[in-house]
């Protein structure tokens, strides 16, 4: 192999130091003061007031390699060669410092120079409009005007939700005709794996509010972002991210565990990358302090937990498994994440305790879910009953979109609609049944969370959480 993926993130990081930037570790997974973001998906999400002058930050240039949790990319993981749920990305970030020219020269100085991609496989997007940009590329870096893509807001505009944002311009690079959907069309843009887009040079000049209105910040930004695992298998010529050193070696320690070999079968594979991805984020976001629950982040580990459980299943694999799997994570990364060796006891009782939980009831969740599957195409019927998707959810503890998952491999789909109103008829029930308890001499929700805890859930989850405050 060329490089490794630790190997990468401190040449980024080393460079970008070299050009004046001060280098800091990832913040956490969860999102600080920001009531806007459940999970960190880019670089930029923790330097968001540095970006909008409303902190000054400790050097106007910086650099991070930061941890990221993107759930909108889930089903794509296992089956596109460049999608993960959980992955690092390389930043290096202008507060109104340096612009566009430095910015664009920096990135190709690093593929080019350090990296030592060939010029030939690299092609350039910018935003629609931007001709300082397209310039940029063509007059000064001498990319051919053949391999500079205008395209754009979907591609080339970052934006979350609120906050700054603004025009971007994409590094992709071109894996080879063996990796093309064969559309004599298809270039950097193309949803096939062909172009990889590795790197996203965001000029970030606007600022947009919780109404979608755009205002000009008072200094223009720069903010990229490379995904490391992106760029570490398109430089080693590897099929996905997920066969690069280390990654590599939590596929290898599922194929122990199964007794089946990597490549042998599609459907496995995909289960594998699963399976793969998943428990990485799932370890680091128990690292980070996220507990699984029924809400916000909680959910989100809690869907991966399950979903990586239900893969294992789809494997042959009869018990649970994931929180011996973590080993294999916390070994290879907690030289550059440190509170992975700190919080390994915690992190494998959580997961262990989690995924049997699940493991009591998955069996005849599948099972059931079978059933009303048979029932459904006997009666020629392609949406399964909300109800029935919630009775999976509430008494066998199948998230939705594991229902969903499930029944489209089937080409079936759930009534959403009706799901979520029995959830909110749940809710409302358990909420008249403590305006009811509260009658009865309960005062306050703090008693009544403090019951219902002690009832109905795990109480393994509570006492790790205060001993993790510790
Ligand atoms: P794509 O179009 O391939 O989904 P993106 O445009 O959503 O990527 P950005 O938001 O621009 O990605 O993020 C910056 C970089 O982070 C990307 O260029 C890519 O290298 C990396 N990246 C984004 N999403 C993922 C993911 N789900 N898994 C691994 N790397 C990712
Ligand atoms: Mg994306
Ligand atoms: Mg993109
Ligand atoms: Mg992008």
């Amino acid at each position: 192999e060329k490089y490794n993926l630790h190997e990468i993130r401190k040449k980024y990081l080393d460079f970008f130091e070299n050009k004046g930037h001060l280098v800091t570790n990832s913040f956490s997974l969860v999102p600080k003061d920001d009531k806007n973001l459940l999970l960190i998906i880019a670089g930029m999400a923790p330097l968001k007031p540095y970006f909008l002058g409303t902190k000054k930050p400790p050097k106007n240039r910086m650099a991070t390699c930061q941890k990221c949790v993107r759930t909108s990319d889930i089903e794509n993981v296992g089956k596109t060669d460049r999608h993960g749920t959980f992955f690092e990305m390389l930043g290096n970030f202008s507060f109104g410092d340096y612009f566009k020219r430095e910015a664009i020269n920096w990135a190709w100085e690093f593929m080019t120079k350090q990296l030592n991609i060939s010029k030939e496989k690299l092609w350039v997007s910018v935003y629609l409009d931007d001709d300082e940009a397209y310039n940029i590329w063509n007059n000064e870096i001498g990319v051919s005007k053949n391999k500079i893509v205008r395209l754009g807001k979907e591609d080339n505009f970052w934006e979350l939700e609120v906050g700054p944002c603004g025009p971007s311009s994409e590094i992709y690079i071109d894996r080879g005709e063996k990796y093309s959907c064969g559309d004599e069309n298809c270039k950097p843009g193309c949803e096939c794996d062909r172009f990889v887009e590795v790197w996203n040079l965001v000029f970030s000049q606007f600022d947009k509010d919780e109404l979608g209105n755009y205002s000009e910040l008072l200094n223009p930004n720069i903010d990229t972002g490379m995904g490391l695992e992106r760029i570490t298998a398109v430089l080693n010529d590897a099929d996905n991210i997920f066969e690069i050193e280390p990654i590599r070696t939590i596929i290898k320690e599922i194929e122990k565990i199964t007794n089946k070999k990597y490549k042998n079968n599609n459907k496995d594979d995909v289960s594998i990358r699963v399976i793969t991805d998943h428990i990485r984020a799932i370890c680091f976001l128990v690292s980070d302090g996220v507990i699984p629950s029924n809400e916000g982040r909680g959910y989100v580990l809690r869907r991966l937990i399950r979903r990586a459980s239900r893969h294992g299943k789809l494997l042959g694999i009869k018990n649970s498994f994931l929180s011996n799997l973590s080993d294999v994570v916390i070994e290879n990364w907690k030289e550059f994440y440190s509170n992975l060796e700190d919080k390994r006891l915690q992190i494998k009782k959580i997961i262990k305790i989690e995924e049997d939980k699940f493991e009591e009831t998955i069996d005849q969740g599948i099972e059931i879910l079978k059933n009303y599957i048979d029932d459904m195409k006997n009666n020629n019927e392609t949406i399964l009953n909300g109800y029935k998707a919630f009775k999976l959810y509430d008494t066998y503890g199948f998230p939705l979109d594991l229902t969903k998952e499930i029944l489209e491999d089937e080409k079936l789909d759930v009534d959403e609609e009706q799901f979520n109103l029995e959830m909110e008829n749940q809710k409302n029930r358990a909420r008249s049944a403590r305006d009811k308890d509260n009658k009865n001499n309960w005062d306050s929700d703090a008693d009544f969370n403090f019951k219902i805890n002690t009832k109905t859930r795990f109480e393994g989850y509570e006492k790790l959480s205060t001993e993790s405050k510790v």
